[in-house]
């Protein structure tokens, strides 16, 4: 008997409906189901709800008469209504709900993982043979298994890691990087539709949202994702690598690829991405140190994240190495840039209200470093970052926020917190010029959020990072402060009388 195939919303890709290796039948029915429920749990960014909307019903309109598209309150309801007790089959989920929910069904058979290179298998016999879980490590056996940019048994250009030319501060003076600017999409009448339902949802009081919903800056097709993939590999990536850690005001995409939304929607798949890029660099079209910055971040750091995922278990939900316990502010949770001073904050911030995205070192550097140093409760952190990205998802988002971000998992994936003062982000941006903070000051009305926020921070857990190799040199720094007691109290001060007022 033929079973019915069920697409979850971020697998729309041809990948989930291949029977190579275990997928479905060829001439399989399909079943998506749209859950009114999933959008009900959460106040999602606006223009992430309309991302996923948009993508599921365009995937439908391809799919034609092969699929039945369900609207429905849950999944539960929709699989009832759509398929009875008819058995079918569905691609291993990627959050563990979603897992939990298709094991407890007892007509749902479970297929592989599509949309990573790694399977679950290798993962685990690299992980099994590891003291410590290092990505770096990780990605180099990615590299020997999969022949990517190598040279017989060596890496191509004789060195695995150009991580050292890929850190520059932006070009001095510059208000741009000057490359050309990414794919855009042009939105269509499914998108129309969608918006119709987003206001209507909205004004019946059944769900609530945040930020700017529009025009929609990600793609929601296969075609769409492919164009965005080739503009970058012919336009873009050649200057991936050198400023991948840099911040511009006035240039928020820089020279990134914009690729994570359709990457983990199942759009695209991260072999052509990797592979496209490889070819590019053969064909001297772009520099190793850019192509290997790109592939690292694909065939490295997204996979050992989604591998990380399933490996820590679900306990890893509840890391709170820290013990931070504050709750997020309103102005924060609301996206509210404009009451925020701090150009750098704000910046991001306004960013993310008006596109759902910002670039890995806004999301790191800025956003993540100061909910960790007020101490905010990490899965708050996390359930935001989730909420407010149109790439988030379960599995990226917990170990990128608990883990690298918010240091919640005591340092099971990076060796230290990643968080500074406001140092780094002047050497690394050109956004404290005009700031009325000034990142060279610890106390006074002027003094950068950051900086005295690092110091108190650091003072805070002083026990535990002193221990830390990599941090023990800043812990003593602690005692080089001549102002240290009037920043802690400068500190105390800002939480008790302006409690979390926007910096
Ligand atoms: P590029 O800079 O062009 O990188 C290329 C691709 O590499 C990305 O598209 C992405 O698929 C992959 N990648 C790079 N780093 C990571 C990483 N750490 N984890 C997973 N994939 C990675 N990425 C998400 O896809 N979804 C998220 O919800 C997400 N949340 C993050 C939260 C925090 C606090 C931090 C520090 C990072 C997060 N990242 C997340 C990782 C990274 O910031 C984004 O993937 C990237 O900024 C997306 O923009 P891009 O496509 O232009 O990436």
């Amino acid at each position: 008997m033929t079973h019915t195939h069920w697409l979850f919303g971020d697998q729309l890709g041809p990948s989930f409906l291949s029977p190579d290796e275990g997928g479905p039948d060829r001439d399989a029915p399909v079943v998506m189901i749209e859950s009114r429920a999933v959008f009900r749990r959460r106040r999602f960014h606006r223009a992430k709800a309309h991302l996923i909307l948009s993508a599921m019903r365009h995937r439908a309109a391809e799919l034609g008469d092969r699929v039945t598209y369900v609207r429905a309150d849950t999944y539960r309801e929709g699989l009832r209504k759509a398929v009875g007790r008819g058995r079918v089959t569905v691609c291993h989920p990627t959050s563990r709900a979603a897992l939990r929910l298709v094991r407890s069904l007892d007509r749902v058979t479970v297929l592989p993982p599509r949309g990573f290179l790694v399977r679950p298998e290798e993962f685990a016999a690299w992980a099994g043979g590891q003291r410590t879980l290092r990505m770096e490590a990780f990605y180099r056996q990615v590299r020997r298994d999969h022949d990517l940019l190598m040279e017989g048994d060596e890496p191509a250009g004789g060195t695995w890691n150009l991580d050292h030319e890929n850190r520059r501060p932006p070009p001095r003076g510059a208000r741009t990087l000057g490359v050309p600017a990414p794919h855009r999409p042009r939105e269509d009448a499914v998108d129309e539709e969608v918006r119709r339902d987003l206001d209507r949802w909205e004004r019946d009081g059944d769900v609530s949202f945040v930020g700017r919903d529009g025009p929609r800056s990600f793609p929601a097709d296969r075609r769409g994702a492919l164009a965005a993939l080739r503009r970058f590999l012919s336009h873009r990536l050649a200057g991936f690598g050198a400023y991948e850690d840099a911040v511009l005001a006035g240039d928020g995409t820089m020279s990134h690829s914009l690729l994570s939304s359709s990457l983990n929607l199942g759009l695209l798949d991260p072999v052509e991405c990797v592979e496209g890029a490889v070819a590019a660099w053969r064909a001297g079209d772009a520099p190793l140190n850019s192509v290997e910055g790109f592939v690292r971040q694909i065939a490295g750091w997204r996979e050992y994240v989604w591998h990380l995922y399933w490996y820590f278990g679900e306990e890893y939900r509840a890391s709170n190495a820290l013990g931070h316990t504050a709750s997020l502010p309103d102005w924060w949770d609301a996206l509210d840039a404009d009451a925020v001073s701090a150009r750098c904050v704000a910046t991001a911030l306004r960013q993310v209200r008006d596109t759902g995205w910002t670039h890995h070192i806004p999301r790191l550097m800025v956003l993540g470093s100061y909910a960790l140093q007020r101490g905010w409760d990490p899965a708050a952190v996390t359930d935001w970052f989730h909420r407010s990205f149109v790439d988030g998802y379960d599995w990226v988002m917990l170990p990128n926020v608990l883990g690298m971000s918010q240091y919640a998992d005591g340092g099971r994936m990076t060796t230290k917190p990643y968080t500074s003062g406001g140092a780094y982000i002047d050497r690394m941006s050109d956004l404290c010029g005009p700031c009325p903070y000034r990142p060279d000051r610890r106390v006074g009305e002027d003094a950068c959020p950051f900086t005295a926020g690092y110091w108190a921070f650091l003072h805070r857990n002083r026990a535990a990072f002193g221990r830390n190799a990599r941090m023990s040199r800043a812990v003593r720094g602690l005692d080089r402060l001549p102002d240290l007691a009037a920043l802690l109290e400068q500190e105390r001060e800002r939480q008790d009388v302006r409690g979390d007022s926007p910096p």
